[in-house]
């Protein structure tokens, strides 16, 4: 192993495409924000208990794919694998549900840890953008979250993407439905593992993703089949406040999630440049949650979108973001005198706001402005003794290469006029 390697299933952010992963943050922030969204930000760890009650014991995440360690001091902790259960635990801790204001709506960015094979798209260590609308029950609010969470994708310019909407049910009909799909799977010709699920979480099965498994689901119990009335209805009004806002969506019986929070309405934004991973967001309606982790009744409802496969998806696209040069303007010193000079210019230009770099370390003239081109400045300032000698600097179009003097005291004035 090479001293230099970031441990198996990770990578690192770089400079210069460190900076779309920023700007897809943003992206996905931007309509939260603008949308009575606050900002949360939880531990990067919690007791082992909360994703063991909250994200289920019966889910891959909990059973095989979370980091989970014992501290010096005796303490169960578990690295996060998810947002919403967290989330949630802070905002009980917090009391923010008492403060007869529901929905709180939060939502957070970070790095979220899975022990899982590593592959294009799948990684250990990955981040998300959340929202989480906790304690209230109304479609408008499900909706909201989805039609947010397609504005985010659309205004990063993504086109191939789906909306694939499926009802889970609630507390009335999915024990039924439960029941029902169980006495099909035990007729069917399935491996010992999936054997297993049957019993612990049959609606998992429907999920697998091997053909010889779905084509002996063809004819499985449909749980739309088994939603009571209110459930349906719940349902039908988040479909018709997508269709009127203009949001296209593909009704997907099949679709379950990995999570086993998930009441009534479950989602999953889909991409169709990425393969097998192809889930780039997902999220749903975890109404008795809050029960489960051991909190009062809070129907809730929340999303989580991957930020890494969110830029794999804009790559498939060939979609480049408009992101600016991070540096404007590129100071290069000729000499002692100048470096003083230049280097009261450029905290002066950085205090009007002018992205502006310097060239350090002593460099030659040819090496400077090879750095001044590398930083991706509109201008240079350029100055030796014999500007400094006469009060001006020397400001340099690094496009055109056109150069012209400019009084000491004007530059931040003339900078700004140059850039426009
Ligand atoms: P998958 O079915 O691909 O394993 P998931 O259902 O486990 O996805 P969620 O728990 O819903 O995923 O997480 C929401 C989003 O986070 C996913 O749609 C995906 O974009 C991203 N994500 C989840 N796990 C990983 C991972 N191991 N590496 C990179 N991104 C991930
Ligand atoms: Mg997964």
């Amino acid at each position: 192993m090479s001293t230099f390697q970031a441990p198996k299933g990770t990578y690192d952010l770089i400079p210069p495409n460190s900076a779309t992963y920023l700007a897809v943050r943003e992206a996905i922030a931007a309509p939260l924000r603008n949308s009575g969204y606050g900002y949360i930000e939880t531990p990067g760890f919690e007791n082992v208990e909360l994703f063991a009650r909250g994200v289920g014991e019966s889910t891959d995440i909990v059973t095989k794919e979370m980091y989970a360690f014992e501290t010096k001091g005796g303490d169960k902790l578990a690295l996060r694998p998810e947002g919403t259960a967290s989330v949630l635990r802070a905002a009980l801790e917090a009391n923010l549900h008492k403060g007869g204001n529901l929905p709180v709506k939060l939502w957070y960015s970070g790095s979220y840890y899975r022990y899982e094979r590593p592959q294009k798209g799948r990684y250990r260590h990955f981040s998300q953008v959340g929202a989480e609308a906790i304690g209230a029950e109304d479609p408008a609010l499900d909706a909201e979250l989805i039609i947010l969470a397609h504005q985010a994708y659309r205004s990063l310019g993504l086109r191939d993407f789906r909306i694939l909407l499926n009802s889970l049910g609630d507390k009335e009909c999915r024990p039924v439905y439960r029941a029902a799909l169980q006495d099909f799977l035990r007729g069917l010709e399935l491996d010992e593992d999936t054997r297993r699920r049957i019993e612990i979480n049959p609606l998992r099965v429907l999920d697998d993703k091997r053909e010889a498994v779905q084509e002996q689901l063809i004819g499985a119990p449909m749980l739309r089949d088994y939603l009571c009335e209110a459930c349906k209805t719940y349902h039908e009004q988040v479909r018709e406040l997508l269709t009127a806002a203009g949001v296209a969506f593909e009704d997907d019986p099949k679709l379950v999630r990995g999570l086993d929070y998930y009441t009534r309405t479950t989602f999953e934004f889909v991409h169709d440049g990425l393969g097998s991973q192809s889930a780039v967001g997902g999220g749903g309606r975890y109404d008795g949650l809050s029960e489960m982790i051991g909190g009062p009744e809070l129907p809730s409802v929340g999303w989580a979108l991957g930020v890494d496969r969110t830029v794999l998806a804009l790559e498939a696209e060939g979609v480049n973001l408009d992101i600016p040069a991070a540096t404007s303007v590129y100071a290069v010193p000729l000499g002692e005198e100048a470096r003083r000079v230049l280097f009261g210019k450029v905290t002066e230009l950085r205090q009007a706001g002018v992205a502006t770099d310097f060239a350090y370390g002593g460099k030659g003239l040819k090496n400077a402005m090879k750095s001044a081109n590398r930083s991706g400045a509109r201008l240079a300032l350029v100055a030796g003794e014999r500007d400094l000698a006469e009060g001006l600097v020397q400001l340099k179009d690094l496009q055109s290469g056109e150069q012209t003097p400019v009084v000491l005291d004007a530059v931040v004035e003339e900078v700004r006029r140059a850039l426009g």
